[in-house]
């Protein structure tokens, strides 16, 4: 008997300090887990908002990111008067102007994309985007001579950059506006910064650039709304599952006003110094990086449909979903599988 108490005994008690381990792990493991925390901001004329997974506040990295987009913010916005490009668009055509690095990276960036897409993306076209003046209060119809004028000095092959000793010249008579593609760079950099410190998990969302890296801890993948064009902010036609990389979308909805029944939108025909009408109200780019992602969203809405098709097939790198003006919603076959529906009234093909 006295054996039996002493087997049952000892057999109970490891049971039983497995049990308290079980109890205190379980009771502990919430605190453990990797929890989303967001902060949000203003910056390069946008919201900004950064969410990251982490079992401590991230709150020092998070805020290098802030500075760092205010960093870029300073060198390239065309409103800061001494802004890199503010000094460059001001210089007398055909002198050099020396750049910081993250300028000459854009720039050079900017002029391979505008390359890549024959010229539907150009930096160049900043005259017009002045002219125009969409999103500010200020944007009027302008008149066709003052579009010719904006218009004649636009092409990105005059913009030259002399990459080793980090100085641009502007060859005739245009402004560069990067507008279109320093957001994505942003998001990059503050993807990077987050990186760097520790950080397991996130989404960095710069006014519609989006950038996602590590895994959740739920191990789900991110998912990214496709915005309804019709409707406010926040309906989405469908949802893209990413693992890693950026999705961007440019669209006429986001910047426009309306003279006469006629919208006028914010991305501009470098051929025609108008709003681009290619039929498409918006084209979401999925590619590995937040630069390439937004670049060639607006190169890519600029080409029309056919075309940025073509451009699609061509890449390794790039899966798109285009909205078009007469309801259809085109995803590229590459990333079908991870596009899902979430509203009728469009019609979806596969391209
Ligand atoms: P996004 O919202 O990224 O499509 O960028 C649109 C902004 O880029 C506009 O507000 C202009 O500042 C500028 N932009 C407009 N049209 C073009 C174009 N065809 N190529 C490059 N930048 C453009
Ligand atoms: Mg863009």
């Amino acid at each position: 008997m006295a054996d039996h108490s002493r087997t049952r005994w000892s057999l109970a008690l490891p049971v039983l300090i497995m049990l308290v381990v079980v109890v205190v792990y379980s009771v502990r493991l919430p605190q453990r887990e990797l929890r989303p925390y967001t902060w949000t901001g203003f910056a390069m004329g946008t919201l900004v908002e950064i969410t990251v997974y982490a079992n401590r506040s991230a709150e020092g990295a998070v805020n290098k990111g802030f500075d760092r987009i205010g960093e870029i913010e300073q060198l390239v916005s065309t409103s800061i008067s001494d802004s890199d490009i503010a000094l460059l668009n001001s210089a007398p055509i055909g002198s050099y102007v020396q750049v910081h690095e993250d300028t000459a990276y854009l720039i050079s960036s900017a002029l391979e994309f505008a390359r890549e897409t024959r010229g539907s993306f150009d930096p160049t076209v900043g005259r017009l985007v002045d002219l125009w003046g969409i999103g500010t209060e200020r944007a009027s119809v302008p008149s066709g001579e003052a579009i010719r004028y904006a218009l004649s000095g636009v092409g990105y092959q005059n913009l030259v950059l002399d990459e080793d000793k980090r100085q641009v010249m502007r060859n005739t008579d245009f402004r560069v506006d990067l507008g279109a593609i320093a957001k994505g760079y942003a998001c990059d950099e503050v993807v990077g910064i987050l990186q760097n410190a520790g950080i397991d998990a996130g989404i960095v969302d710069l006014g519609g650039n989006i950038c996602v890296f590590g895994t959740k801890p739920t191990g789900q993948q991110w998912r990214v709304g496709i915005q309804d064009p019709a409707a406010p902010r926040g309906s989405y036609v469908g949802v893209i599952s990413i693992s890693s990389g950026a999705v961007a979308t440019s669209g006429d909805y986001e910047r426009y006003f309306e003279r006469d029944s006629v919208i006028y939108h914010h991305i501009l025909d470098p051929s025609t110094g108008y709003p681009a009408s290619p039929g498409v109200r918006s084209v979401s780019v999925i590619a590995p990086t937040g630069i390439q992602a937004d670049a060639l969203s607006t190169g890519l809405f600029v080409l029309g449909v056919d075309e940025l098709f073509e451009f699609v097939d061509r890449s390794e790198e790039i899966e798109v979903v285009v909205i078009t003006s007469d309801n259809r919603v085109i995803v590229s076959s590459g990333i079908a599988e991870a596009f899902q529906v979430v509203k009728e009234g469009y019609t979806y093909e596969i391209r």
